[in-house]
């Protein structure tokens, strides 16, 4: 009973746009959240936490950004030209649009079942990772095995009984990689501490401050990670069979 709403509730949050949608077991793994980020602190009627990814569009991916040699004097992006940055912070805002669209589908589709919800979202990455939408990549991303890093991840508590999925084992897109660590200009990787723990936030934050400052961008753990299977035609095509379909309007 609790498969097959799970997967009729998969199948509606992937025809209103998610990639992949994986559901995590509240009561475990969240050990290293604070307390009150814990999702049974957010929430204790929550029993379980839904976890889903958006394709996301080249558009809104490396469009501006690029791989920077190791070692070359400047690793900054180079200015961002004037029409691009008001473009991408149009697809950003349009992108966040469609997340929070995809989440309040998944949301009504619940409730619909008489099942509660709550807007309130534990740690995304940590969640993620414990439902096995994907792992931690040395640059402390989330990796899918598909797509990559290229993705917008959305949360959804419900006090619905849905199967929880496992952690991805036999997915290890870093073993032969330090793409990330090479082209960061801020040094913000400790190769010799297991990754994500290696990577600084601290360290990145005032780097990217400083480069911004500038006039410049940084993203380049981002730009250069190769994990995932997905071209950048892939990715449009997925972007483009999203629809609006009659079925995902409001009256459910
Ligand atoms: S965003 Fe931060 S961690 Fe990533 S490459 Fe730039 S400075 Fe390094
Ligand atoms: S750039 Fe390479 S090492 Fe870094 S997160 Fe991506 S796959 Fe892992």
């Amino acid at each position: 009973m609790e498969d097959s709403i799970k997967s009729e509730f998969i199948t509606w949050m992937k025809k209103a746009g998610a990639f992949d949608v994986r559901v995590a077991d509240p009561s475990q793994g969240f050990d290293r959240v604070p307390e009150e980020a814990k999702p049974l602190s957010l929430w204790p009627q929550c029993r379980s936490v839904v976890v889903f990814a958006i394709a996301m569009s080249p558009d809104c991916n490396n469009i501006f950004l690029g791989p920077f040699a190791p070692g070359e004097s400047s690793r900054n992006l180079g200015p961002v030209p004037e029409n691009i940055q008001s473009e991408d912070y149009a697809l950003g805002r349009l992108a966040r649009l469609f997340l929070s669209s995809v989440t309040l589908k998944g949301m009504l589709w619940l409730t619909h079942f008489d099942h509660a919800v709550s807007f309130r979202s534990p740690p995304l990455k940590i969640a993620a990772y414990e439902s096995g939408l994907g792992v931690y990549g040395r640059s402390g991303l989330i990796l899918h095995p598909i797509l990559g890093n290229r993705m917008t991840l959305g949360v959804i508590l419900t006090d619905a009984v849905l199967e929880p999925d496992q952690r991805l084992a036999d997915f290890e897109p870093c073993t032969n990689c330090v793409l990330c660590i090479e082209n960061c200009p801020a040094d913000a990787y400790d190769p010799s501490i297991h990754y994500p723990e290696g990577w600084s936030y601290d360290t990145c934050t005032r780097k990217r401050e400083e480069i911004s400052n500038a006039g410049y961008y940084c993203h380049n753990c981002f730009a250069v990670c190769p994990a995932g299977q997905l071209s950048d035609s892939d990715l449009l095509r997925i972007r483009n069979a999203v629809s609006i379909s009659p079925e995902h309007n409001f009256n459910l």
